[in-house]
């Protein structure tokens, strides 16, 4: 790579939650380029949704298209990197691993990612997770977001897992509070994150957390601290949906990096 420093995790219109008239490879590539920082575009790739749904950006194997146009970009800049955040399924190991074998040499870095174990309730959705709420305890589906991260971490299908702890993007004291008979404990993410220890997996730092009223990255500086003292591996991420979340994170993408020691 080019720069020193990388964003692993930045959204294009590739993305399913992005709007037709949002970002493109180039949009970022210029400022990219300015502010002298690598960039890797991490696209959401959800089997579920891109089987069933003709708006998705990869629905009939778009994924050739994706690579197409990122291939004819990479000759001109050498600080951009493909990439996918391929959302783990519980019940579909076999051929996410099958995805992997066909695609991991042709897609730069793949990271794991849990947002949607029922299907049409991103937890990462703050509308749907409410939905969720009225149907699931909170105490539940937080266990459950544990429990599942821990079979995605275990199956081994991933190098990379993405924001560990992402189930308290809005469930934390200062948005939707916990119940009190929720387990809520740092000892939780600190598990997951030694899993991916012991699995040699790299873990996020992903910053996305600071837009929010958590005002934190997932996981937290204290978690992220404890855990490169237990020889995590990290990569740093800002997810940044549009160019301006992109622009405002790069001074923290590389004082992130700093800050855990990374110099690679
Ligand atoms: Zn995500
Ligand atoms: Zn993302």
């Amino acid at each position: 790579m080019k720069f020193k420093y990388t964003d692993y995790h930045v959204h294009t219109k590739w993305s399913s939650d992005i709007q037709e008239n949002g970002p493109v490879f180039d949009d970022y590539i210029k400022i990219a380029e300015a502010e002298e920082i690598n960039i890797c575009f991490l696209e959401h790739y959800e089997l579920y949704s891109i089987e069933r749904d003709k708006s998705n950006p990869f629905y009939n194997d778009k994924i050739d298209d994706y690579l197409e146009e990122f291939d004819d970009l990479k000759g001109t800049y050498k600080f951009i990197l493909s990439g996918l955040e391929l959302e783990y399924y519980r019940d579909r190991e076999i051929e996410l691993l099958e995805f992997m074998d066909d695609y991991e040499k042709e897609i730069d870095f793949i990271g794991g990612t849990l947002h949607e174990w029922i299907y049409h309730y991103p937890i990462t959705s703050r509308a749907k997770l409410l939905q969720l709420l009225e149907k699931v305890q909170m105490r539940q589906l937080i266990d459950d977001y544990f429990e599942i991260s821990r079979m995605m971490i275990e199956s081994k299908i991933f190098k990379n897992i993405c924001h560990i702890d992402t189930i308290y993007r809005y469930i934390n004291e200062h948005d939707i509070k916990p119940l009190e008979d929720c387990d809520i404990s740092d000892e939780r993410v600190l598990n997951l994150g030694r899993l991916c220890i012991k699995n040699k997996i790299n873990i996020e730092y992903n910053l996305s957390g600071l837009r929010f009223p958590i005002n934190r990255p997932f996981p937290s500086k204290e978690i992220a601290k404890k855990l490169k003292k237990e020889r995590a591996r990290f990569f740093v991420g800002s997810d940044s949906h549009s160019v301006e979340n992109f622009q405002e994170n790069i001074s923290k993408v590389k004082n992130a990096y700093k800050f855990l020691g990374i110099t690679y």
